[in-house]
């Protein structure tokens, strides 16, 4: 089939190149470069989290650790393992829902924890490099004879008349360009700096805090302000950010800073990820809604989206 997918965020990419892979011709059109998408933004670690807990989710990461397990034996590709621990000022958590999905998950208590904390979860998970990995789902793309064109829609219907088939991989912009009107941003803001020696990473159950090694650079996090749409920076994040790194580990005092990037994470009770059809009855499929796991879940739910396209034009 021709299919048009609206979005070349990671999510849009990943479907392209699925769908491209099975034989159909894919044209991703895009409003933004990747650089000024909320995947640019993302820290990129593979597990799902602020996003519906459901079998279904589980399912899709499972898919998605199948890929990783793949990609971790191709260099180019920016997949890696990482030493992940999760950790919280109190003696005891929530598990995470999706902790059975991965093998050598361990509990930490007391001094097991990293200094500041009392209990948590350690594992060995897989990590995307955002700045090697996004690029390189684009160039797969690209070789399996997908195109992207970059231009913004008014409405998925603009695109009706080009393609047989049109996805909608518009995350937290569906509000807009499908009507939604239950999706909502959290917006979130880290700061790249360069790797002070930093090997494993540390995230917290209680606030938004992680320091995230990825090769030279070191990603700290974050921010997650529900309903607020700016991707400016806001210096006074980063500011927390930094404060809080440095009283966590001594060698994040002082960094040289890389970067600071903002993202929106598209919040939604659910991933929509359904049939539909546009005014004129050509067939659209949904994909959006993946909150603070669009990495994650993008290779189950490109597979899911494929499963989902009609046989015939
Ligand atoms: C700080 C932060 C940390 C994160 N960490 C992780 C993590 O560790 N692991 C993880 O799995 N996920 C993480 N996420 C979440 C992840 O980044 C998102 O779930 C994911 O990027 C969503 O991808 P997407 O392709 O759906 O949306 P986006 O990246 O927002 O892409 C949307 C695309 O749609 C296009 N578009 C929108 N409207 C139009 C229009 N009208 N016409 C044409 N094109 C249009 C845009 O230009 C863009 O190309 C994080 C997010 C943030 C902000």
């Amino acid at each position: 089939m021709n299919i048009g997918i609206v979005g070349g965020g990671i999510v849009g990419v990943n479907t392209g190149l699925v769908l491209a892979e099975a034989g159909h011709k894919v044209s991703i059109i895009s409003r933004d470069p990747i650089r000024k998408t909320t995947s640019w933004a993302a820290a990129a670690m593979c597990y799902p989290v602020n996003v519906e807990e459901t079998q279904r989710c589980r399912d899709w990461f499972k898919v998605s650790l199948a890929h990783m397990q793949r990609l971790f034996e191709v260099e180019e590709s920016g997949v890696r393992q990482i030493e992940w621990r999760k950790c919280t000022r109190f003696d005891s958590f929530d598990a995470p829902f999706w902790l059975h999905c991965v093998d050598d998950w361990q509990l930490l208590q007391g001094d097991e924890c990293p200094q500041g904390y009392k209990s948590g979860l350690q594992a060995t998970l897989y990590a995307m490099h955002v700045d090697t990995y996004f690029p390189w789902m684009v160039g797969q793309f690209e070789a399996a004879g997908g195109s992207v064109t970059y231009a913004e829609l008014g409405a998925l219907s603009d695109i009706a008349d080009n393609f047989d088939l049109v996805v909608n991989c518009t995350g937290v912009f569906a509000k807009d360009i499908a009507n939604d009107h239950i999706i909502k941003p959290a917006r979130g803001q880290v700061v790249v700096i360069k790797n002070p020696g930093i090997t494993e990473c540390i995230t917290s159950f209680d606030e938004p805090f992680y320091v995230y090694p990825r090769g030279e650079q070191c990603v700290l996090g974050g921010s997650f302000e529900v309903g607020k749409w700016s991707m400016s920076v806001d210096d006074d994040i980063t500011d927390a950010i930094l404060n809080r790194a440095a009283e966590f580990d001594e060698r994040l005092k002082d960094p040289e800073i890389l970067d600071v990037r903002v993202g929106l994470r598209p919040i939604r009770a659910e991933v929509r990820l359904e049939r539909d059809a546009l005014g004129d009855g050509t067939p659209l499929i949904h994909n959006y809604g993946h909150g603070g796991a669009g990495y994650t879940l993008s290779w189950g739910c490109a597979e899911q989206v494929s499963s989902l396209v009609p046989r015939q034009p």
